[in-house]
């Protein structure tokens, strides 16, 4: 195999993964903590609210949306594919340089 056969199979190899990750979302997915202001509340005793929340960029402004809480394993797994999409876009573009850099 030549060089160029060989960075060419890596460059499949990632497109095939990149495709095979399933949907996915912009944004930071981040747990927060909250005391609700009822006066006998467990939160007021050391025990916070903890909910999921989306933060993200729109034209220049941070948005954040409030992820219910049987939707928190979705909210996880969209962020998730994003990450690995990045990783792998990465990765593609580096092999992608390499093929480009060939004579
Ligand atoms: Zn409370």
């Amino acid at each position: 195999m030549t060089q160029k056969q060989i960075l060419q199979a890596k460059a499949r190899s990632l497109r095939s993964q990149m495709r095979k990750l399933g949907s996915m979302m912009q944004g930071s997915v981040i747990f927060r903590q909250m005391k609700c202001g009822k006066p006998n509340c467990r939160c007021t005793r050391g025990y916070p609210h903890s909910f999921l929340v989306v933060t993200y960029k729109e034209e220049g402004k941070t948005k954040t949306v409030y992820v219910n809480k049987n939707r928190q394993a979705e909210a996880l797994f969209l962020s998730k594919n994003y990450k690995e999409y990045r990783k792998l876009l990465k990765e593609l573009t580096k092999v992608n340089l390499q093929i480009l850099r060939l004579d």
